[in-house]
């Protein structure tokens, strides 16, 4: 890979890059195949040691079948939490057990389909055992998302407090969840929690597994069922900022190996499978939003307004979140000018970065927004009638494949009912 992007990279030379340009005008996300086969041999190395091991692909990170079919093609399967999720598994040739519906507010539509399909259901709630079996019927196997009210670390601080998350049963639905089931006549099951997001730090993650062994334990003394999974959840994050450090897959790994030996094992219950739904961490470091500069302004602050908005990225607005940005060409340039990078939304927090040190910009300069690989053009809208950008996959053989188009304005007005 060639790298010309300090100390974050790109994909491609400057020349290669303006070359699919001609072809693709900007903006358009750019995905990078190898990328993603490498994020995902990394978590799948992380859990080597268990007996048996399966990603779900979070589909909602980057729902793209063609994405999701690179994943799929590694041994991925894919967590669905929508009809369209689960439309998007099965083009990409994911059925069956391969998938997990973890929904909530659960439509029946959504379980028809999944029932349909053969695929695990996680219930969000304890009253969709009776939604589920009048609407679509049980899945063979079937689990439950488990709310563990507080995260603490090894302190007994509290670092998360899901209790005030919508998801999950509590502690005690639980165990009745799996009880009313079983009399139901279903005879598989699986557990399922997530409760972090973007986390780096391995201590959550472990704190996680641990809860959730303890639990699988418990499940198996008090009711005798043998659980066939546990879902760690998906939670993994990446560091965005230059500066951060990126999860340490190998002390993840080795805390969770050790748990397992100390809970799981004694517990008879060291077939059970560990399962993840990792989104972030498989394609997000993966994905470029490349932009052209259309405008340079100077009020009270400098701003570079470019060809994309929050449509196309709307993490920064929406969280205040940080998205690395390279001028091309410019890469070793001082980053000696301050500007906020806009788009041309009538809101003023469409903003990709605010007093953002980068070097001197001009009119018509490409600039790379990384890390735009997962939940990047996957939560894009429409307001002001601004149309989603293309996406572009560099396969490993070098080939550039357009995998989604832009949008249109025939598409914008496509829903309206004609005057
Ligand atoms: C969003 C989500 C994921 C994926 O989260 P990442 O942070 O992308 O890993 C997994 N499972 C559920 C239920 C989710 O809502």
């Amino acid at each position: 890979m060639e790298e010309i992007f300090s100390p974050k990279s790109f994909p491609l030379s400057e020349e290669k890059l303006r070359e699919v340009i001609k072809k693709f005008p900007t903006p358009f996300h750019i995905y990078d195949e190898k990328k993603i086969k490498e994020n995902f041999h990394k978590l799948k190395e992380t859990f080597s040691w268990a007996y048996d091991f399966r990603e779900h692909f979070a589909v909602k990170a980057t729902p793209n079948p063609h994405i999701v079919k690179i994943l799929a093609d590694e041994g991925a399967g894919t967590d669905c939490s929508s009809l369209a999720e689960l439309l998007i598994s099965e083009t990409a040739g994911v059925t069956g057990e391969k998938i997990i519906l973890t929904s909530n507010d659960t439509p029946a539509d959504e379980f028809q389909k999944a029932v349909e399909l053969g695929a695990i259901i996680n219930l969000d709630d304890i009253t969709h055992i009776d939604f589920l079996e009048k609407n679509a019927g049980f899945p063979k196997c079937l689990s439950f998302r488990y709310n563990p009210a507080d995260i603490m670390n090894k302190g007994n601080d509290i670092i998360g407090k899901p209790a005030e998350a919508k998801y999950g049963l509590t502690r005690e639905q639980i165990f009745s969840a799996y009880e009313i089931s079983k009399n139901k006549g279903v005879k598989r099951f699986g557990l399922h929690t997530m409760v972090a997001s973007n986390e780096l730090g391995t201590e959550t993650f472990l704190y996680t597994a641990k809860i959730m062994f303890e639990l699988a334990a418990e499940i198996k003394n008090r009711l005798g069922i043998n659980l066939e999974f546990v879902n760690l959840g998906g939670g993994f994050g990446i560091p965005y900022r230059p500066t951060e450090k990126p999860v340490d897959f190998k002390a993840v790994g080795e805390g969770i190996h050790e748990l397992f030996e100390k809970i799981i094992v004694p517990a008879g219950l060291e077939k059970i499978r560990i399962a993840t739904e990792s989104g972030r961490a498989m394609t997000g470091n993966a994905g470029w939003l490349v932009s052209t500069v259309l405008h340079e302004k100077n009020t009270y602050k400098n701003y570079i307004g470019l060809d994309s908005c929050m449509a196309n990225l709307m993490r920064p607005a929406l969280y205040g979140a940080y998205h690395h940005i390279s001028v091309v060409g410019k890469e070793n340039f001082p980053h000696d000018k301050i500007y906020d990078v806009t788009g041309s939304l009538c809101e003023n927090n469409d903003k990709f970065a605010i007093n953002r040190n980068l070097p001197k910009i001009d009119i018509g300069d490409i600039l790379i927004i990384h890390d735009t690989g997962a939940h990047g053009h996957a939560m894009g809208f429409n307001y002001n009638g601004k149309l989603r950008s293309a996406e572009l996959l560099l396969k490993e053989n070098g080939e550039i494949k357009l995998i989604r188009r832009a949008e249109t304005l025939d598409d914008y007005f496509s829903t309206l009912v004609k005057m």
